[in-house]
């Protein structure tokens, strides 16, 4: 991997060999010092226009999947990549989203990736790299959405998958990973104790483990999301001033980030956006360490110990402590961005307000963004004038409890055309 220069630590700055792999910088305690990948840009510059030539175009936006970005990714040139054609969604205009909302809002669909989430771009990239190490067994910590995910890339790669989730997850999150075959561990605690465990088992019993919130490369496949959203508006002639993602454990608007911001500093578009980030009320770490006094590096210290409570129907990001706080805050910061919190109820308005738009079924953290950007634009902070990419990061299908909360229940008839008429009238 000549084209990774480093694993930098996030709270210390101390670098080590990417080689070397480990999960976290161990001059902190438990896992809070989350690794930094470090590239050698003229390498992965020399690469990637090498790429787009074999495949004979330029940066024209036709992005058949996230591989297309192999050059950004930190695996080895020789790596298989496990792929099940992640990557390569659409960038949605949405005139009747953008009407409702008062202002322009293009929607990146990530609901399309193969398990139903952006996190498929994170799992190619870490079993690529398991089975690439030679691993047989990998696991995560998950509300739900990473463990499906995992799962299906751990059955493309035919490894072996044991996965911990909260045994409050919705059960359609469940039954997925099931039938990708793993194993899963429904512990009777919260996200963070099924994270706990899952490290101590990482350790007991040597597996990989894809938890995005320590393993440094996970952020990486993400981050292809912001290359390719870069990639796409350039192509279209778009200069996005807003890129909204919905913030869990932060790793996503942390990728997000790094990939516009690459796509920038190496010249291939203009400028890039500035990060929103949007929790729930119930979940608002990220949020208020963003808009408070402390250090987020002392916060992240902190937290190993001190915990942290989480309490949204919005499941995917009900994270209490955000793993990637450092990464998440800086992303904001460094853009010039903002957070904002937005309630259950306004999520799952938005949910039913982008299906009803755009024909978008996301699931509630998926709708988030939405919601978000609504909060932004009464609040001044996004002008009607501006330009937003709202990145939609899950199907509803995965959550069709919380769907039928958004949109109502089916009306009940007997099969009788009066009963039709009782509603819309005689017939012509
Ligand atoms: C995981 C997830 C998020 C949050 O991502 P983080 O990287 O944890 O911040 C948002 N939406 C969906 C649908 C997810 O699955
Ligand atoms: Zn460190």
């Amino acid at each position: 991997m000549d084209h990774v220069a480093s694993l930098q630590c996030t709270l210390c700055d101390r670098t080590y060999d990417a080689d070397a792999f480990r999960y976290v910088c161990p001059e902190h305690d438990g896992y809070a010092g989350v690794l930094e990948v470090r590239y050698d840009y003229d390498v992965v510059r020399e690469r990637f226009e090498a790429d787009l030539e074999a495949a004979g175009g330029g940066l024209d936006g036709v992005v058949p999947d996230q591989w297309r970005y192999r050059a950004f990714l930190p695996v080895a040139e020789d790596a298989t990549s496990v792929t099940l054609g992640e990557g390569g969604t659409p960038l949605l205009a949405a005139p009747r989203l953008s009407e409702a909302l008062g202002v322009t809002t293009l929607v990146k669909d990530d609901s399309r990736n193969p398990t139903g989430v952006l996190k498929d771009r994170a799992s190619s990239v870490s079993m690529t790299k398991a089975l690439h190490l030679g691993r047989e067994t990998v696991t995560c910590a998950s509300t739900g959405n990473a463990a499906a995910s995992l799962a299906g890339y751990a059955a493309r790669a035919g490894l072996d998958c044991r996965i911990f989730v909260p045994a409050a997850a919705p059960a359609g999150k469940l039954a997925q990973p099931l039938v990708y075959g793993a194993d899963v561990l429904a512990v009777e605690g919260s996200y963070e104790e099924a994270t706990a465990l899952s490290l101590e088992a990482t350790e007991a019993y040597g597996w990989y483990n894809r938890n995005a919130a320590i393993n440094p490369y996970q952020v990486e496949g993400k981050r292809t999301v912001g290359l390719e959203v870069a990639e796409q508006a350039a192509a279209a002639g778009v200069s996005p001033d807003w890129f909204v993602f919905s913030v869990g454990d932060g790793c996503t608007i942390a990728g997000g980030w790094k990939g516009v911001r690459e796509f920038r500093d190496l010249g291939y578009a203009d400028d890039a956006p500035r990060m929103l980030g949007v929790q729930a009320e119930g979940a608002s770490l990220v949020h208020d360490v963003f808009h408070g006094e402390e250090d987020p590096v002392a916060v992240a210290e902190r937290l190993a110990e001190a915990g942290g409570s989480a309490d949204t129907l919005a499941d995917s990001i009900a994270v209490g402590q955000p793993a990637n706080l450092v990464k998440a805050v800086r992303a904001l910061r460094e853009s010039g961005g903002d957070a904002v919190l937005v309630s259950d109820e306004a999520i799952l308005e938005a949910e039913a307000l982008l299906g009803r738009t755009e024909g978008v079924y996301a699931e509630p953290a998926a709708a988030a963004p939405v919601a978000g950007v609504r909060v932004a634009r009464e609040r001044g902070i996004i002008g009607p004038d501006e330009t937003v990419v709202v990145c939609v990061t899950g199907s509803g299908l995965k959550d069709t409890k919380a769907a039928g909360r958004a949109a109502g229940e089916p009306i009940s008839i007997p099969p009788d055309l009066d009963a039709v008429a009782e509603r819309y009238g005689a017939s012509a």
